[in-house]
This record gives C-alpha cells, structure tokens and sequence, in this order.
C-alpha cells in the first residue's frame, strides 16, 4: 500500500469522544491525512472507542469483523482509540480474530502519525496508551465539521472513582485546560459561524486553572462577543458551585439547563458508588437550582440494580424522581465493568430480571412527567435554534431545539440551519415539542 493517507473515524460512547475526534482530526490534517465518509474509501479506520457499557465494548468487535469482512479484497488498516484502547491495552493487538494494526489512549493521540508510519516495521505492533497528568490538548483546535453547536472540552480525566465507572483508569486524572486559551477556541467557533457552546468535562465543575474556577470560566465565556447558547455537561452534585446558579440567573447566553447526575436515590447506595453526596444532600441542590431559576429544566443519569441494591432502596430513586421532576432522565442497568472497583470488590448481585424491573418502573414513572413538563409548554411563544433541515419522519420539517435542549420540531420556512427564530408551542410528546414558526428570526437568544 501507498503511504496511508485517507482516513475515516468512526466515534462511539460520549461527547467527549466526539470532542476527541475532532482533536484527531486536527493531528492527522497538519500531517496531510484527509477524511472520507465511510469505511470504503478509507486507507485507515480509526474506531474512537468507550468502555463505558458492556454493550459498547461488543458492538465495536462486531464493527472490525464487519470492516475486515467488507474490506476482504483491498485490506484496510484498522486502530483502536479512546477508552478500550487503554482498557484492553495490548490484549486487543494480540487478538489473533480482530486483527488490529495500531492502538492510541485518549491522552496519545499527538503520537497518531508516528503510530501509524510504524504499522508493519518489524517491533511490536504499535501502540501508545500512556496516561498523561498534563496533556489537554490546549494548543490544537478541534476540526469541526458543520453542526450548530461547539464541543469544547475544558478539562481531562477524572479524579472521583465513581465505583462503578472506568474513566478514572481510561482517561486519567483530572486537569484543567488553561482558560484564556478556551476563550481563544470559543472566538474561533464564533468566527466560523457557530453561536452555541457546549463546555465538556467528566466533572465540570472541578475545574480549576490557577485561580479560574469553573464559575469564573463561564463568566469569561458568556463575555465572549457572538456567543448566543452555552450549556455544560457534567457537574457533580457533590460540589456544585452555588454561585454558578447566580451567575446562570444573570446571564442570558447561559441555557436554563442543567443535566446533574443522580444515579441512585438512595445514601446508602450512594455511598456505596462513591457519589459522596446523600439523597438529601442532591435534593437540597435541586430545590435550590429549582430555587434560583424557577423556569430550569433538569435532566440526569440513573443506575438500577448496583450491587445490594435492594427494592425498597430502588423505591427512593423512584421518590426522587418524583420530586426533582427531571424533564428527561437516562437511566441504565448496572453491568459490571472491567477495572472499575465495583467489579472488583462488589458481587453482581441484583438479578437481571429484577434489573429489567426496575428500569421499566423507573421509565415507565419518568415518561408521564416528561410528557407533563412537555404539555406545560404548549402556548408558549419560544426562541429555537434550526439544528436539522428534515427529520427522521419528514423532510418538509425543522428539527430544532430550545433552550431547556428539548427537541422542537416545525414545518419549514425560509430560514436555515444555525438561525435562531421564535415560534410558539403547539403540541407535545414525552420526548419532542411540536411548534408553528412565527417568523420571526431573532439576533437575541432565549
Ligand atoms: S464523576 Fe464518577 S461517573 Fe463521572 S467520570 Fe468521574 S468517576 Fe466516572
């Protein structure tokens, strides 16, 4: 084969997967690599990989039999990056099956082209998951391509070893990108046309460079001239900054959203994770977010079935549920995962029907309020950004969204993609709002 030089990456698992492969593509354009749609064309495939559920560790085995089956008469190089790169580390080279030519973990993507000019020399295959206490990528500018919203990843790593959770051993430890330079990324993105931002850290509000917190980070980017939309994933709710909530009720650039994950509803089980908050403790929190800005809107993240969890500890989550009212809550079972001390000291002791029990009482409770928090919207008048020309259901439709992040859905109108416009609510699902434009496009926000 020719020097490799046309790649196509495929990105599994969170947001700041997708952040990262924006990262990689940066690395690889300086070098002269370019990107191609799909598999076919590509000289190499990169697959940005999570570790985070079972499921996701399964599915990207499946996709290297299917590339490697596809590719059969005009062979592709195949490398496996992120969280299972540091997981499986070389496990994943030695696998005669999978065949994979390089690995890189989250922290070695600047050794990518170095990584790639060894594949076939005559060492070990090559592969680079060191963990850095230092790189945040601060002096590359993500590529990005489309899209109405900027990922902006502030910090790396995570110090809190949730038990349950790999990052801490995928991604490493905890730090803070220098915040002048993300002010200098977010001018940038406005440059380039894209008014919202998205600040990405396993926990947000940890962040801390010298004397920027993460409060003061917010300020500093809600300062920044053209910045229409910022919202944030994920804090902790161990030590969110109240003053945030302050500056959030002053600031109209900043979404009255905030997705702040439960994951249990009851202490004992809570402490069991690690989460160092109590159920009181989170939903203190929520009536004082609830408190400050009285229009947000919450989502979160649950877990059923950890470990000796029992059912009448599962009807707390249940409780809380109830009183945080969330307008969307992402919940999961529990599945053991490799590395985690959850696996290591904890039995997997909650029974898979029981698991799917739960998870079915806990959707089944959150639909109906997500459909009344909906409902409570129809008559509105609201201001949506255009995200998608089409949806999955028609192409005669917007999909847009609006500040609480809820998905808007609206017929088409002489507006496109990344305009803000008003229009008022007229029906609603548990899921999606339904709306009439009113024609108005607004420079304002919200
Ligand atoms: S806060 Fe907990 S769940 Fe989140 S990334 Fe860190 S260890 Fe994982």
């Amino acid at each position: 084969m020719a020097s490799p030089k046309t790649v196509f990456i495929e990105t599994y698992g969170c947001q700041m997967n997708v952040s990262d492969s924006e990262l990689i593509k940066a690395i690889l354009s300086k070098e002269g690599y370019s990107f191609v749609p799909t598999e076919y064309e590509a000289d190499i495939v990169m697959l940005n990989t999570c570790s985070v559920r079972e499921n996701a560790n399964q599915k990207v085995y499946s996709r290297i039999y299917e590339i490697r089956s596809r590719r059969k008469n005009n062979p592709v190089l195949v490398g496996i990056l992120g969280c299972m790169a540091t997981n499986f580390k070389t496990a994943l080279l030695e696998d005669a099956k999978l065949k994979i030519d390089f690995i890189a973990g989250p922290d070695s993507y600047k050794q990518l082209p170095h990584l790639i000019q060894d594949i076939g020399g005559k060492g070990p295959k090559p592969f680079d998951v060191t963990l850095s206490e230092f790189e945040t990528y601060s002096d590359v500018y993500p590529l990005r391509e489309g899209g109405v919203n900027a990922w902006v990843s502030i910090m790396r790593g995570c110090n809190n070893f949730c038990t349950f959770c790999v990052v801490p051993y995928t991604r490493g430890r905890e730090r803070s990108r220098d915040p002048h330079n993300i002010v200098d990324e977010i001018k940038q993105i406005v440059a380039q046309g894209i008014s919202q931002v998205t600040l990405l850290g396993q926990n947000v509000n940890s962040y801390r460079h010298d004397d920027t917190d993460f409060t003061e980070l917010m300020r500093m980017v809600s300062d920044v001239p053209g910045v229409k939309r910022i919202r944030y994933t994920s804090p902790h709710p161990k030590d969110y900054p109240r003053k945030l909530l302050n500056l959030m009720a002053e600031r109209h650039n900043i979404c009255k959203q905030i997705h702040i994950p439960l994951q249990a509803g009851n202490s004992r089980v809570l402490d069991k994770m690690n989460r160092t908050y109590t159920k009181e403790e989170f939903l203190e929190l929520a009536e004082e977010m609830k408190m400050i800005m009285p229009n947000i809107s919450l989502s979160t993240d649950i877990i059923v079935g950890f470990p000796t969890e029992t059912a009448e500890e599962f009807e707390e989550t249940l409780e809380v549920i109830k009183k945080v009212r969330f307008s969307q809550a992402f919940t999961f079972k529990y599945s053991p995962r490799k590395n985690t001390l959850a696996m290591k000291k904890f039995a997997d002791d909650v029974p898979e029907e029981e698991k799917a029990r739960r998870l079915t009482a806990l959707v089944e409770l959150q639909r109906p309020i997500s459909l009344e928090l909906n409902l409570e919207q129809v008559g509105h008048v609201q201001t949506v950004l255009i995200e998608e020309e089409g949806t999955k259901k028609s192409e005669e439709d917007f999909k847009a969204r609006n500040e609480a992040n809820t998905i808007v859905i609206l017929p088409k109108g002489p507006y496109t993609k990344g305009d803000y416009i008003q229009v008022e609510i007229t029906g609603a699902t548990s899921s999606v709002l339904i709306a009439k434009p009113l024609y108005q496009k607004t420079e304002g926000v919200l």
